[in-house]
């Protein structure tokens, strides 16, 4: 292995390298000192419902990319929203959203859920890089909730980590089922609620502080594959 390929290999992503450095201390900012977003959590979500607006009625969208973006975030990046989404193809939040390079914070799994990585992630983008919003988008016809809603109403098992990765959509799941209707479309519905408010009281002070100061809001939404809207509920 030449030098380069060990260095990256040991290093990682720029994410990473700058998570392990931070370990013994404080976290090493991503962007340059004191460069935050200036919108509030408001216009953030507001910004965001603007863009699903362009891209669901195929109007142009003008999303920030290409060289001259690229140099202008090249030394620090200000995202002004977290996404936590589903890895379904069909929902890939910049197109969603109309957004282009450095505006998006992303945690992608499949079914959305927050596990460790995901919530430091969430963390991370709200205490390094002032991100004044959290999004968790949850969609309709979602793989991994089916397989959930199946575990439950079939016994399912599944190969692999696919079981234990669908494992805490099952409590989202039971709680679906009381409601009555489409189960699969409540499930979806009740795991982004389940997360959403697993957010807002989570015990670390990066995220409640921020929430009770009125510099973060965390909100749920769910994306219609169909017509190619997002629906906000659960604002908070
Ligand atoms: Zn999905």
């Amino acid at each position: 292995m030449s030098q380069n390929l060990s260095r990256r290999g040991f290093l990682g992503c720029a994410c990473c390298a700058a998570v392990s450095v931070g370990i013994a201390g404080r976290l090493p900012a991503f962007a340059a000192e004191g460069a935050r977003t200036n919108l509030t959590p408001d216009q953030a979500l507001e910004t965001l419902k603007e863009g699903n607006r362009s891209f669901k009625t195929d109007s142009p969208v003008r999303a920030v990319q290409g060289r001259e973006r690229r140099l202008e975030i090249a030394r620090g990046q200000t995202p002004f929203a977290t996404l936590v989404s589903c890895s379904d193809s069909r929902v890939p939040p910049e197109l969603l959203f109309g957004r282009g390079l450095g505006e998006l914070f992303i945690v992608r799994n499949a079914g959305n859920t927050v596990d460790t990585a995901a919530l430091g992630t969430i963390e991370y983008g709200v205490a390094q890089l002032g991100v004044p919003l959290v999004v968790v988008m949850g969609h309709e016809r979602c793989g991994a909730v089916e397989a959930a809603v199946k575990v439950v109403t079939e016994n399912a098992s599944y190969p692999g980590s696919i079981g234990r990765m669908v494992e805490p959509i099952v409590p989202a799941v039971i709680a679906a089922q009381r409601e009555g209707g489409d189960l699969l479309q409540a499930a979806v519905r009740a795991n982004v609620r389940r997360t959403v408010s697993r957010l807002r009281t989570a015990s670390e002070p990066m995220l409640l502080e921020p929430l009770r100061a009125g510099k973060l809001r965390i909100v749920g939404a769910s994306y219609d594959i169909d017509d190619g809207s997002v629906d906000f509920f659960d604002e908070g």
